[in-house]
C-alpha cells in the first residue's frame, strides 16, 4: 500500500483519541446533517488550518481553501466556479450566518504575485488566479520606497482579504442577505510565526489583534 504512512499514523491517533470523544457527535451529525453557522474561506497553506486555529469541532466550520484565500467576483458565465458553488451552498442551503475570509502572513501566493514570479507551468494557473487580487495591488500601489518588502507584503495580504470581502458583495443573493443583516462578513489575519490573530475593523480598515488570555 502506498497510502502515506504519516496519514495512517495520524488516522490511528485520531481514531484512538479524538474520535472516541466525538463519536456521538459524528453519529448525530450524520443523522441530522451539518448545520455550521460559520463559513471560512482560507488559504491552502499547510500552516493555516482554520479547524486548528479556531479549535473547531466536527460540523462547526464550513471551509473552502484556495491559493491566497481569494473570493472571485460573481461571474455567471456558464463556467464552473468552485468558490461560488461553495458560497451558494453555504448560504443558500446551510443558512450560514458568518463568512470569514482568513488570510495570513508569509502567503506564498501573494508573494509570487507581488514579485512577478515566473510561472511554474505553461498553464500558469497561479498567475491567472492571483490576478484576481489586482484591485488590492492597485489600492496599495507598487512595492518600493522606504517600506520594507516584508511590511508591504503584510499590507498586501491584508488588502487581499478586503478585496475578497468586496467581491462577496458582487453576489446578488449575498449582498441582499448582508444588507438585511442575515449574513455578516469578517476579515481575519493569522500571523504564522507569532500565532496572533487579527480581525478587520471595517470602520477603520485596520486589523486589530484579538487579545489572548
Ligand atoms: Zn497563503
Amino acid at each position: 500500500m502506498d497510502f502515506p504512512q504519516r496519514l495512517i499514523d495520524g488516522y490511528s491517533a485520531f481514531a484512538d483519541g479524538r474520535l472516541q470523544k466525538e463519536q456521538d457527535r459524528y453519529r448525530e451529525l450524520a443523522e441530522e446533517g451539518q448545520q455550521p453557522q460559520i463559513m471560512v474561506i482560507g488559504c491552502c497553506d499547510s500552516r493555516v488550518s482554520p479547524e486548528v486555529i479556531f479549535d473547531a469541532r466536527p460540523g462547526e466550520l464550513f471551509v473552502v481553501r484556495n491559493v491566497a484565500n481569494i473570493i472571485p467576483p460573481y461571474s455567471p458565465d456558464g463556467q464552473a466556479h468552485g468558490v461560488s458553488a461553495a458560497l451558494e451552498f453555504g448560504v443558500g442551503a446551510l443558512r450560514i450566518k458568518h463568512i470569514v475570509v482568513l488570510g495570513h502572513a508569509h502567503c506564498g501566493g501573494v508573494k509570487a504575485y507581488a514579485q512577478e514570479t515566473a510561472p511554474l507551468s505553461p498553464g500558469d494557473f497561479i498567475g491567472k488566479w492571483m490576478q484576481l487580487m489586482a484591485p488590492a495591488v492597485r489600492k496599495l500601489g507598487p512595492m518600493g520606497g522606504a517600506e520594507s518588502r516584508e511590511n508591504y507584503l503584510a499590507r498586501l495580504e491584508q488588502a487581499n482579504i478586503s478585496n475578497s470581502l468586496d467581491n462577496l458583495m458582487t453576489f446578488p443573493l449575498l449582498a441582499k442577505l448582508i444588507d438585511k443583516g442575515k449574513v455578516t462578513t469578517h476579515g481575519a489575519y493569522f500571523g504564522v510565526a507569532s500565532g496572533d490573530l487579527s480581525v478587520l475593523d471595517r470602520a477603520t480598515g485596520d486589523f486589530a489583534p484579538i487579545k489572548r488570555k
